[in-house]
């Protein structure tokens, strides 16, 4: 089903982010696995495996949209435009590594807290900015943050 001429168009903030290119599709944040031990890495580029020292290209993959919330800190001055308070947090992922992020949709409050806590990741909208297509037509895009919410499980 084509998009309305209308819609805005979305682009992800930053490249470990991948927006959902299909309308049943859902966004997810991509890692690095080593071929040789399996061990996982945030971040391209890597030419090797600093687990098992292979030097196999690292395959792309996606990681899961579930982790647990490691550490965190309770935001309260920012660069003027960012709300405060908010929750800045490392996430664990399943796959052995980490993520820095922002936590949403929970009260920034030690009690509403606690380490070890399921998490998982959402998207959203956090700015928008004109731009030119390639036809030299200015169209609107959406730039999407992921972010990390407290989960059930
Ligand atoms: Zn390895």
């Amino acid at each position: 089903m084509a998009a309305e001429a209308t819609d805005n168009k979305q682009r992800a903030i930053a490249p470990m982010l991948r927006l959902p290119t299909s309308p049943d599709a859902k966004p997810y944040l991509v890692g690095y696995r080593c071929p040789a031990c399996g061990a996982h890495f945030i971040g391209a580029g890597r030419v090797g495996c600093s687990k098992c020292t292979a030097t196999d290209p690292l395959s792309e993959v996606a990681l899961s949209d579930h982790g647990t919330l490691y550490v965190y800190s309770i935001v309260h001055q920012s660069v003027p435009g960012v709300p405060v308070p908010y929750v800045s947090a490392i996430v664990d992922l399943p796959e052995g590594v980490s993520v820095r992020c922002n936590l949403v949709d929970v009260e920034p409050d030690p009690a509403k807290l606690e380490f070890g806590m399921p998490v998982e990741m959402v998207t959203r909208k956090v700015r928008e900015r004109k731009e030119k297509n390639a036809q030299g037509e200015e169209e609107t895009i959406d730039i999407i943050a992921f972010f990390f919410k407290p989960s059930q499980n």
